[in-house]
């Protein structure tokens, strides 16, 4: 039952309450009345009949008497009405006429006590009001002395005077008057329900409309327009929560829309609730990022694949899983972590990933989806979800989630985006700490100089510009190469060349910083890559480079000591070009610059030394 009809069935049966106690008050009241009226005619009725008698019996025509009280019954409207002797009349008197005996009991009784009798007989008809009322001998007040004539004592009873009425007019008059109040009341309870439905059905319908729009609000939807036909405050209070509403919607969002660009949207669980929504992605982002805060500071890439593992298992619950490192030149597999003894791929898989579905197709892999999915398979009875996941050109990971439970795999399947997430947030840390491994590896470097060699170069430089288009870091790349290197050779033999070589190396090392690289490109030519350098950096490391160099003097025997010099070309990434290959040509092209002009200078690279055909 809406709360209108609950409010205008209680006014109505408070109307009709009160309708029913006017009616019950008024017909007793008018009852009272007539009743009353009726009695009051009665003693009226009665000293006239006394009064009349006496005046009879004074003038000595009593034999009149009848017609006397025929008349007054007639002209008083009293059905009837006759009079009865006491005993002592009786004695004294005779009978009387025939008309003037005890008619019932209620005479008799009034005889015998002498106090008034008043009776109501009512039928479905009629209703009669009896009145026998005593006539006494009294003291003497109007020149009347009763004991003058009557042989009694005073306030003896002489008789009783009896009259009926007929009062059924007063029942007939009670009811129209009750079906009048019954009426007007009835009128009055419509007019108040309608004046209500007028006034409170605009009160509801807000109040109705205001439910609906919190009740969207609830489950995260703020679009709802508030609208109310009543003026006033309820007009401020629609326009408050319409703007609050349109705050709302706007704020969750921007903050939807903001968390998106963290996390892709579709991958919470609530769905088109945005407070919930937003609450969901805060706190996975926050996971992550503690996740991703952690792992930064791990000193290997096999205590990040710990992580992944501890992530799977603590977070995500997965208790079978296999998490396979796989080489993308090779294609091979390495087991990194299983929480089984034998995983449920075939022993080939490790040595050709290629058998492996999710590897081959890129694509998460969910054995519920089609029969025998992939071929890789050995279990018959598990169901699998593999997530490949590419981290670079070398290497891609593999988390194979194994489960006979089929709510779990329905778990692991809602789990894919988050897991995801994670493995997202590890990427630019593994693709460090495979970087900081090959940065390690002494096949990486020059045995002479110590310095890395040009297949170090070869093999860091992708990841080394993909991590530095990521970060927006820039590179000054410069290539040196020793003035007339030859000559050394040729004039005081290799040992000679090799110690010039090995003594600018050492000068390259003490000028650049931890975070610079210094190669060996060629046999007396080196690239430096000076990290985050500025223009003014960049040229005072080149000054300083070439000055050192300049101030050393080898020992060739003859004691005239050898002094040489460098050329150096400079080019800048990512200004002059969007890959550090390109600025390396540049600064190639930048060091030519400098040895046909003369050579023992720094030459920048500029976009006129550029040649037509040199583009990559
Ligand atoms: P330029 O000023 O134009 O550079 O003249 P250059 O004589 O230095 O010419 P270039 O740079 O082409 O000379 C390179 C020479 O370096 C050729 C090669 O014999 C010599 N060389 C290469 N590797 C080694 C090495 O490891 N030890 C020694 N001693 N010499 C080397
Ligand atoms: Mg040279
Ligand atoms: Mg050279």
């Amino acid at each position: 039952m809406t709360t209108k009809s609950k409010l205008l069935l209680i006014v109505t049966v408070m109307l009709l309450a009160l309708t029913a106690a006017t009616i019950v008050n008024t017909s007793l009241n008018f009852r009272e009345y007539s009743i009353n009226s009726a009695v009051e005619k009665s003693q009226m009725a009665a000293n006239i009949v006394k009064d009349g008698l006496t005046a009879h019996m004074v003038n000595g025509i009593m034999d009149k008497r009848q017609y006397f009280l025929d008349k007054i019954a007639t002209s008083n409207n009293i059905k009837s009405l006759w009079i009865a002797r006491g005993e002592n009349v009786i004695s004294q008197y005779g009978e009387g006429l025939n008309t003037e005996s005890v008619r019932d009991a209620i005479d008799n009784e009034v005889l015998r006590t002498g106090e008034s009798v008043q009776k109501i007989t009512e039928s479905t008809r009629s209703t009669t009001l009896r009145v026998t009322i005593p006539y006494k001998a009294s003291t003497p007040v109007d020149n009347t002395n009763c004991i003058s004539c009557h042989n009694v004592k005073r306030g003896d009873t002489l008789g009783i005077i009896s009259m009926e009425f007929d009062i059924s007019d007063m029942r007939e008059s009670g009811m129209m008057t009750i079906l009048k109040i019954l009426g007007i009341n009835l009128l009055f309870i419509v007019v108040v329900l309608m004046l209500i439905n007028y006034f409170v059905t605009p009160y509801m319908n807000l109040f109705s409309n205001m439910q609906d729009g919190i009740k969207k609000a609830y489950s995260g939807d703020f679009t709802h327009e508030f609208t109310s036909k009543v003026g006033g405050d309820a007009k401020n209070v629609v326009s408050q929560m319409n703007s609050l509403f349109r705050k709302m919607q706007e704020t969750f969002g921007d903050i939807k829309h903001n968390l998106a660009t963290f996390i892709p949207q579709g991958s919470s669980s609530s769905k088109n609730d945005p407070l919930h929504e937003a609450k969901t992605i805060i706190s996975e982002l926050s996971d992550i990022y503690k996740f991703k805060k952690t792992i930064e500071l791990d000193g290997s890439k096999d205590e990040v694949y710990g992580r992944i593992v501890d992530i799977l298992k603590l977070k995500y619950h997965v208790g079978h899983f296999a998490f396979f490192e796989v080489n993308n030149v090779t294609a091979e597999r390495k087991l990194v972590h299983s929480t089984d003894e034998k995983t449920i791929c075939f022993e080939k898989t490790n040595k050709n990933a290629l058998n492996c579905r999710a590897f081959r197709t890129s694509s998460v892999t969910i054995s519920t989806e089609f029969p025998n999915l992939c071929k890789a398979c050995v279990a018959t009875d598990i169901n699998y979800v593999c997530i490949p996941f590419y981290i670079n050109h070398d290497i891609s990971l593999t988390v194979s989630m194994t489960s006979d439970k089929i709510e779990e795999v329905d778990l692991m399947k809602k789990n894919i985006p988050s897991i995801k997430h994670y493995l997202e947030a590890a990427k630019p840390v593994i693709e460090s700490q495979i970087l900081m491994e090959k940065l390690k590896d002494t096949s990486l470097r020059d045995g002479m100089t110590g310095l890395y060699n040009r297949r170090f170069l070869e093999e860091v430089i992708d990841k080394i510009m993909s991590q530095a288009n990521r970060n927006k870091d820039t590179y000054a790349v410069m290539m040196l190469d020793v003035d007339f290197f030859k000559m050394v050779n040729d004039t005081y033999g290799h040992d000679v060349g090799d110690k010039v070589i090995v003594a600018l190396a050492k000068v390259l090392k003490s000028s650049i910083r931890d975070s610079d690289l210094a190669i060996r490109y060629g046999g007396e030519e080196f690239v430096i890559m000076l990290h985050n350098a500025n223009d003014e950096g960049t040229m005072s490391i080149a000054k300083k480079i070439h000055s050192e160099f300049a101030k050393l003097s080898f020992d060739v025997g003859n004691g005239e000591p050898l002094r040489k010099t460098i050329s150096i070309g400079i080019a800048k990434f990512p200004t002059d070009g969007d890959t550090i290959w390109k600025c390396i040509k540049y600064a190639d092209t930048a060091l030519y610059e400098a040895k046909d002009t003369g050579r023992n200078k720094i030459v920048e690279f500029r976009a006129d030394m550029h040649k037509s055909g040199d583009d990559f």
